[in-house]
């Protein structure tokens, strides 16, 4: 599979898709932009290239210049590999302890980028029964443990009022982030309440690694901190609930880059 980068598009970012400011080089592209069927799996063992990437500072986000055509990365997803089981597992335990009383207040969760349903299978442990995954990927799909609608969610036109909407580690692969949270309010119920769990590039183990941080990825579109996701969420009038850490199981092998 060559690259899918649009050269065209490639001054798509010089300002801040957030206060629409200008932006500085940060994170200079590494690798050959080549893209595998792995490099959109997810969860995969790190891959030794990402796109330039450019910082607004005020905002503390860091955007992808070069962009991905939508359809080429709908395609990128949904025939991308599914390799990380363990991972999966581990990550669903995590969330669902740190959301362990959102689970159990909930009658119905979707999870979007649900991957093999881990998650789901943890919160259906914990009471909940009405669930539903959407997962670009047809093979992760394939061997889900949960009811899982399969394509990009913008494509998904079930209605619906669900009392937690989960969104983990997915929102950085987002073209549009603020298309999802509009999206994702219109079906949470009254009361509902969304859970998004992003990589933090200004937490200090990504400061300590810098450029050799396994989050600079080739899927990465927006990498966001704790700063930049408070004004994403006030900016689409989404009141914060509660935020915190999480400190996730990732593997020795996901968060010490092999190539560094
Ligand atoms: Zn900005």
């Amino acid at each position: 599979m060559g690259s899918a980068m649009n050269e065209s598009k490639a001054s798509g970012h010089s300002t801040c898709p957030l206060c629409h400011g200008p932006t500085s080089q940060k994170f200079a592209r590494r690798g050959s932009g080549q893209l595998t069927a792995d490099s959109f799996s997810s969860r995969k063992t790190v891959e030794n290239h990402h796109p330039d990437y450019r910082e607004c500072a005020l905002c503390q986000v860091l955007v992808a210049v070069e962009q991905i055509d939508p359809l080429q990365l709908n395609e990128l997803y949904r025939s991308a590999t599914f390799t990380s089981a363990d991972e999966s597992r581990f990550a669903a335990r995590t969330y669902s302890r740190v959301l362990e009383r959102e689970i159990k207040n909930a009658s119905s969760i979707l999870d979007i980028g649900s991957s093999d349903g881990a998650f789901l299978t943890q919160c259906r442990k914990l009471g909940v029964n009405a669930l539903l995954g959407i997962e670009p990927s047809a093979a992760a799909a394939a061997v889900a443990t949960e009811n899982t609608w399969v394509g990009p969610f913008a494509q998904y036109s079930g209605e619906g009022e669900w009392d937690l909407i989960t969104l983990f580690m997915t929102i950085e692969h987002l073209q549009d982030p603020e298309d999802f949270l509009q999206w994702a309010k219109k079906r949470l119920a009254p009361g509902g309440l969304l859970a998004v769990a992003h990589h933090d590039y200004r937490a200090p183990v990504n400061l300590v690694l810098g450029a050799r941080s396994p989050i600079l990825d080739i899927e990465h579109l927006r990498i966001y901190s704790k700063t930049s996701m408070k004004k994403t969420f006030e900016d689409s009038r989404i009141r914060s609930h509660k935020t915190g850490d999480v400190r996730k199981c990732l593997s020795v092998g996901l968060l010490w880059p092999p190539h560094v």
